[in-house]
């Protein structure tokens, strides 16, 4: 039997085990140390933010973005309705309500379905979520034009997309504040983590103070408001340091194996990959397709039969049950693609041969 190739397996730059000996040695084995700092410090001058939060997940941080805007129960929230449940839970955390907005042909959210929603929602929406899904950039200039116009925050969900750019600017950039996911699968893994980005550092501040258990500044742990436990581990910041230090080879390691499998798998004339907008360079975090005539469902079944892991696209939201009595503006896209599509194994890691062993087992399938 071949070995497994894995969707999108943890990818270590060798430098990891040697941070977090230093962590050991500095004893700072806590939710603060040198190398949170650090690891904060490496994504502002990676993205050019101007400020960043560390926190265990990228949930938390769109949980603080949400507190941080102070959104409260019953306020409406736009989001992306193709994307992962973690993009908008933190919704359901503060008793807001979504309106999820669907994608066009960038399979990112429609900026004409964006306004539409705007222009339907029974009170004006306070922020919106929007997703660089699979690591490709959202049409970002169309997205914020409409939001500035209309006084909507935008926070970036660029959980799948760090080191994406639109423009030569990095996703994550272009609204009032964008997240980041060091998750297990994501293009950087420190088993898992987030981080919260803004050019607003009261907000950052605020963020950080609710992130920490809302502790006023007093020796005799004074509270006036509510908050979290939500700041990552110095060990696994040290892991986030190492890998931040390889980010521009794993973004131009995912892209060459999306050019793989476009140059042996394009061919087929009933399969479609995910397309990039105009402008842009997606970190290709997973390369994803979807087929004319083919069911998913099979493929990956058959592709599971010679050991090789993929995955159906994100569910729409505004199809989950979790969502039935929610707002929702769709026409059908996300549905579609849902419907159609799959995710190939796209780790770092992979060795062209891996690739290879993909493509001729899609092919097989096809024939
Ligand atoms: C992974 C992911 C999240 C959640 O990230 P965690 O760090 O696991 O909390 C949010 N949104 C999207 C689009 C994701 O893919």
């Amino acid at each position: 039997m071949n070995d497994r190739i894995f969707l999108s397996p943890p990818h270590m730059s060798g430098k990891e085990q040697q941070y977090i000996a230093e962590v050991f040695e500095s004893n700072y084995i806590a939710p603060l140390g040198t190398f949170v700092d650090r690891f904060e410090e490496a994504v502002c001058s990676y993205t050019g933010a101007k400020h960043a939060l560390a926190t265990n997940t990228a949930t938390a941080a769109l949980h603080l973005a949400l507190r941080v805007l102070g959104v409260e129960e019953g306020d409406y929230i736009l989001a992306s309705t193709f994307t992962f449940i973690g993009s908008v839970n933190a919704i359901l955390y503060q008793n807001a309500k979504p309106i999820f907005v669907d994608s066009d042909e960038s399979w990112n959210l429609s900026p004409a379905l964006l306004q539409e929603a705007i222009d339907n929602a029974p009170r004006k929406p306070k922020a919106l979520i929007v997703t660089h899904l699979y690591g490709q950039m959202a049409k970002m200039d169309e997205i914020m034009e409409i939001c500035r116009k209309e006084g909507i925050c935008v926070i970036e969900d660029a959980a799948e997309s760090l080191g994406a750019m639109l423009h030569g600017r990095q996703s994550g950039r272009f609204g009032d504040m964008g997240v980041y996911s060091f998750n297990g699968n994501k293009i950087l893994s420190t088993s898992g983590g987030g981080m919260l980005i803004s050019d607003n550092g009261e907000w950052i501040e605020k963020a950080k103070f609710l992130s920490t258990q809302a502790k006023e500044p007093y020796l005799h742990y004074e509270h006036k408001e509510f908050g979290y436990n939500y700041r990552l581990s110095n060990v696994l910041a040290a892991i986030g340091v190492a890998q931040m230090e390889v980010l521009s080879k794993r973004v131009s390691r995912r892209r060459e194996i999306f050019a793989l499998y476009q140059k042996r798998l394009g061919k087929e004339s009933t399969v479609s990959f995910m397309p990039e907008i105009e402008g842009s360079t997606g970190n290709r975090w997973l390369t994803t397709l979807t087929f004319d005539e083919h069911d998913p469902m099979d493929v990956i079944e058959q592709l599971a039969h010679a050991n090789i892991e993929s995955r159906p696209l994100w569910k729409p939201m505004h199809l989950q049950p979790l969502f039935k009595h929610s707002m929702a503006v769709v026409d059908g896209t996300s549905e579609r693609l849902y419907h159609q599509g799959l995710c190939l194994p796209s780790g770092s890691s992979m060795s062209d041969a891996d690739v290879m062993r993909v493509c001729n087992t899609v092919s097989g399938i096809l024939r």
